[in-house]
């Protein structure tokens, strides 16, 4: 048997880790469990834009903890780079949603005037204007809506860094470890069997992306298959990442771009189709001509956690107390990551403080 844990955390995605970095941060003694290798799955595969503005409308529930979590990436991105030696490649050149049509354009500049009446930076550049600070996009653009603040990572480096950081306080990592069920004490969960050996925790996160349904079958998981593909250039062609309809061209460190991303529901394969490649090499010529002279690099998938009711669980599980999800971030889980990681941190001291202040009442 296992000494106790404060917490067990089941899964290395984005998630997992930047809960057991909040976690570690606390002081909390945390092991995260993975059954592949972190940043396997869908966090590894992200194109990794913090897309606050672009994602969400100021109407929408999500939208000011999208904003919350987007403005902690710059304090985070020094955090982590002190701790763990790892920069996460955060681009702070915004993103340009294109218009093509008249439609489209007015569509946009509505947008961008409810996005400025909430106090949020959001801009409509004319034609000129756009092609004055990207002049590698298609001449054939009306203009765009200018997103400034809305950045972007290496989701792959964040979730490293998280992990790596969370090390680096303490915490436990096991790779190629399973976890194939809870230890339940009748309406608690007490931490994890794996397929080695059960490891004991005062709280179990559920952090499994959208393989979580395989040990809740409560959260109700819809994969959704994206497939991405990467080229890269001889000179910088873009600075800012750029997105029209459901394509976008979001440029990485070293004259890389990725270009992304399908969208495939009830899919778990991770294969990459020719239909996928196509559309997006058709896609990208679109909006950046030029790029049809470029370098391809490569092509890979991932699975979208999607939870059939549409938001994402980040909070105490509704029957089991001490159990804890944090999954269906589907396409924003790089963007909702910090405060994710926060809130299940701070919903689990709360909960200790609660404990403690009623023992010492009684
Ligand atoms: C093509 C694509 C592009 C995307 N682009 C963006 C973007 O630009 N911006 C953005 O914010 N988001 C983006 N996303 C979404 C983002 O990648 C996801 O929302 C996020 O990665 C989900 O993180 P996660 O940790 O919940 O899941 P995952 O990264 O899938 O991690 C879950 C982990 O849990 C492990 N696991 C599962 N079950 C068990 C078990 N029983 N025992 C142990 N381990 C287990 C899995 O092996 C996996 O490693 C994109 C996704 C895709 C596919």
């Amino acid at each position: 048997m296992s000494s106790i844990y404060d917490a067990v955390i089941v899964g290395g995605g984005v998630i997992g880790c930047s809960i057991a970095y909040h976690l570690a941060k606390q002081n909390k003694k945390v092991i995260l469990l993975e059954k592949g290798s972190v940043a396997g799955k869908a966090s590894g595969a992200a194109a990794g834009m913090l897309g606050a503005q672009m994602e969400f409308t100021c109407n929408d529930p999500l939208y000011p903890l999208a904003i919350k979590s987007r403005d902690l990436f710059q304090t985070l991105s020094e955090e982590l780079y002190r701790l763990s030696g790892i920069d996460i490649e955060l681009i702070e050149e915004g993103i340009y949603q294109l218009a093509f049509t008249e439609d489209e354009a007015v569509l946009h500049q509505r947008r961008g005037e409810q996005d400025q009446q909430s106090g949020e930076d959001a801009y409509w550049l004319t034609a000129s204007e756009l092609f004055e600070r990207e002049p590698a996009i298609s001449k054939k653009a009306q203009g765009a809506l200018y997103l400034p603040r809305d950045g972007q990572v290496s989701p792959k480096k964040l979730t490293e860094a998280f992990l790596k950081s969370a090390i680096a306080l303490g915490a436990e990592v096991r790779e190629y470890s399973e976890v194939v069920s809870f230890i339940r004490h009748d309406n608690c969960v007490r931490g994890v069997h794996t397929k080695r050996d059960a490891i004991f925790a005062r709280n179990t996160i559920l952090a499994g992306g959208v393989w979580s349904s395989e040990l809740d079958p409560t959260l109700e998981m819809v994969p959704v298959k994206g497939e991405c593909l990467s080229f890269t250039t001889n000179r910088p062609i873009l600075k800012g990442t750029v997105k029209y309809k459901n394509c976008y061209l979001v440029p990485k460190k070293g004259n890389r771009i990725i270009v992304g991303a399908t969208s495939i529901p009830d899919r778990f394969d991770e294969n990459v189709s020719f239909r996928g490649l196509f559309q997006l090499m058709e896609m990208a010529k679109e909006i950046v001509p030029g790029v049809v002279d470029d370098q391809f690099e490569k092509a890979w998938t991932g699975i979208r956690p999607q939870l059939r009711k549409g938001e994402p669980y980040i909070g105490e599980h509704k029957e089991y107390e001490q159990l804890f999800i944090a999954a269906g971030h589907y396409r924003n889980g790089i963007l909702l990551s910090p405060i994710t990681g926060i809130m299940v941190a701070e919903e689990i001291m709360q909960k200790e403080r609660q404990a403690f202040a009623n023992e010492a009442s009684n």
